[in-house]
């Protein structure tokens, strides 16, 4: 954790454009209006900075390239990072929670009839930067202040690896520099004070910038147009970036400023597919998926088709509980274990319990769990927290939790209120046994004849390849979680579509999937259980207007005025059955060796057909092709 400045940093947050388009042949006769997604928290930057990196690595992999579905996503990428204090790691954010907009009522568009059972769920108890944008964007938080002349000199590659807060601004040349027709700067100031920056050009409001008179950080408000703001800010950071293909207008960033990103320089278009419709507990619906694999969503399209002729999918919400594990301190383990006991006492818990529903309409403390690591006192908060997914709501309400430990116990340190015994955003046992967010398991009887003729297979086939690859073939590597051929590809491709945090996959993934045959051995039985699916229709990117689309288009976008937490239960029910779509069809194509032949179909296309090339067929793929595929899927 860093206080004060962290220097040039890139984190990368997603928004979209909207596109209307056909969803697939299937799928013609919906016209489904998709709004594109692939979203980001504020607290990306804030996992840069703490080398929580799973954010970013996820970002920069976002930030690929197209398929299209006749859909477009947008990702949008910042540079450096400002003030992160204790409790702002794993995406918790700010100390006060974002206010949620007007919400507009859910409009479900079910594709049939058939009940809405799901809603029925009753609420469970680095860019390389050049010296001298380097030096703009570490100087974005407090340019000038000092005075101090250029860390290039130095000979450090970023200013920010000198912990300096205010390195360089005078020497900010390019790629903005103030051209001939701007004004003095103490001409500027005076401008920027009468009028504000309306009376000023771009190049006068960079030339503040440089001069320390407008924190980088702030043009937004300060110009008051995020569009101008951005222009702005690309110029300062580099001539290259200012005149890139990021895109950056035609965005709406109303929902981004102070919610989802900053020092935003543009989005990142991430395509966005549908799988579907695919029927859960009685209700089709169609899956939005964002992704730059090719073949995923095809695979899960299948996987839907098969389930759905067979009757569709079945869930069960196990649990709804999000986590957060504060670390205390107490001068020995004889007041460790004290405290321990009190707050396992039905005493303890309910002054815990009062403090901590105090803060939020929505959070419930559920349960509290603590172990010892001799005067380290670890204890697991596990609260339903409505149809937020629940980081800030929940960290707010730690905070009051432990006022009142605090209180009780006056010898007792608060070392973070995030101690890892949450866990958010690593991989760990006690998500994987315990369950945090909605613990969820789906199932579906696939029909012996379905199984032949849409994945080609036989259920023999399938079983025994289930049990060597997810079971005995996961056991061998000592997986944790991990007994499944591909969860985390559905699971993420809809976070991103659905404004989720995309970092919580490492968690959210972990499935068992399990075949077996059924009906005397005519019919396949299929499961996935997933303990650990973090997901909410309200907070964070799900307010941007592309994920609420896509949320829209699930039937559960924003709170849910009926029963709170049925919106984010019904999310996390149908990811799970999807991911069941797409483990059934990537168990069909490695039983039949399908696998590398359908991703190179896929993956190696040829550009869209053009009048030109419109009779172009798939290409055909060379040795190298196979084995480059081979290696890309570790599936
Ligand atoms: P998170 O806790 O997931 O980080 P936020 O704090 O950003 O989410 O958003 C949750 C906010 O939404 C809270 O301020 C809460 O009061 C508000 N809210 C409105 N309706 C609901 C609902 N149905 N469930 C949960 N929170 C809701």
């Amino acid at each position: 954790m860093l206080d004060g400045v962290a220097g040039p940093v890139i984190a990368v947050i997603s928004g979209l454009y909207p596109f209307t388009a056909g969803a697939g042949s299937s799928l013609a006769q919906l016209r489904v209006r998709i709004l594109p997604v692939a979203s980001w928290h504020s607290s990306a930057a804030a996992a840069a900075v703490s080398m929580e990196s799973s954010s970013i690595v996820i970002a920069l992999l976002s930030a690929g390239v197209v398929l299209s579905l006749g859909v477009n996503v947008y990702l949008v990428l910042f540079g450096s990072v400002v003030s992160v204090g204790e409790g702002e790691e794993e995406g918790s954010g700010a100390e006060t929670a974002p206010k949620i907009k007007p919400e507009r009522a859910p409009k479900p568009r079910p594709l049939t009839k058939l009940p809405r059972r799901l809603d029925s769920v009753p609420s469970a108890a680095v860019l390389p930067l050049t010296p001298a944008s380097a030096a703009v964007v570490a100087g974005l938080e407090t340019p000038m202040a000092t005075g101090l002349k250029t860390p290039t000199t130095t000979g450090l590659k970023t200013p920010m690896a000198t912990g300096l807060k205010t390195p360089m601004a005078t020497d900010l040349k390019a790629p903005m520099a103030p051209d001939s027709e701007c004004r003095s700067v103490e001409v500027c100031r005076v401008v920027l004070e009468a009028e504000g920056a309306q009376g000023l050009s771009d190049g006068e409001v960079a030339q503040l910038v440089a001069a320390g008179a407008i924190p980088a950080y702030a043009l937004e408000k300060r110009v008051g147009d995020a569009v101008r703001a951005i222009r702005i800010r690309r110029g300062l950071v580099s001539a290259e970036l200012a005149a890139s293909a990021l895109p950056f207008e035609h965005y709406d960033y109303s929902g981004v400023h102070g919610q989802c990103c900053e020092n935003v320089v543009g989005v990142v278009p991430i395509p966005v597919g549908v799988a579907g419709p695919l029927v859960v507990d009685g209700e089709a619906v169609l899956v939005p998926m964002a992704t730059t694999e090719g073949a995923l969503v095809a695979s899960t399209a299948r996987g839907c088709k098969a389930i759905s002729m067979s009757g569709g999918a079945t869930t069960v919400l196990m649990k709804d509980g999000m986590t957060r594990g504060p670390c205390l301190q107490m001068p020995g383990v004889a007041r460790a274990g004290a405290l321990k006991a009190w707050l396992e006492s039905d005493a303890g818990l309910a002054a815990v319990r009062a403090a901590f529903e105090a803060t939020s309409r929505f959070a419930k403390l559920r349960s509290l769990k603590v172990a010892l690591a001799g005067r380290l006192v670890f204890v697991r908060f596990t609260t339903f927290t409505g149809d937020a997914m629940g980081m800030n709501m929940i960290s707010k309400g730690c905070e009051a939790g432990l006022a009142v430990i605090c209180r009780e116990f006056a010898d007792c340190e608060v070392i973070a209120v995030s101690g890892n015994y949450c866990t958010d955003k690593k991989p760990a046992a006690i998500n994987w046994i315990e369950g945090r967010g909605k613990s969820v398991a789906a199932e579906a009887v696939v029909a012996g004849d379905v199984v032949r003729r849409v994945l080609r297979t036989s259920v023999e086939d399938l079983c025994r390849l289930n049990i060597s690859k997810n079971l005995v073939g996961s056991a061998m590597a000592g997986a944790m979680g991990g007994f499944n051929a591909h969860a985390a590809n559905t699971l993420t491709a809809i976070y991103l579509a659905t404004g989720q945090d995309p970092a919580q996959n490492v968690e959210a993934s972990t499935c068992i999937t399990l075949m077996e045959p059924a009906n005397g051995g005519r019919d396949l039985r299929i499961s996935c259980t997933m303990p650990s699916i973090e997901v909410g229709t309200v907070g964070g990117g799900t307010a941007l207007g592309p994920q609420a689309a896509c949320l829209d288009l699930l039937g559960c976008r924003g709170p849910s005025r009926a029963a709170p937490g049925a919106h984010a239960q019904r999310l996390a029910r149908i990811i799970c059955a999807a991911v069941m779509a797409g483990e059934l069809s990537l168990c069909s194509a490695l039983a039949t060796g399908d696998l590398v032949r359908s991703h190179i179909a896929l993956n190696r296309a040829a550009p869209p057909p053009t009048p030109a090339n419109s009779l172009a067929s798939t290409p055909s793929a060379s040795a190298v092709d196979v084995r480059r595929e081979a290696a890309a899927h570790g599936k």
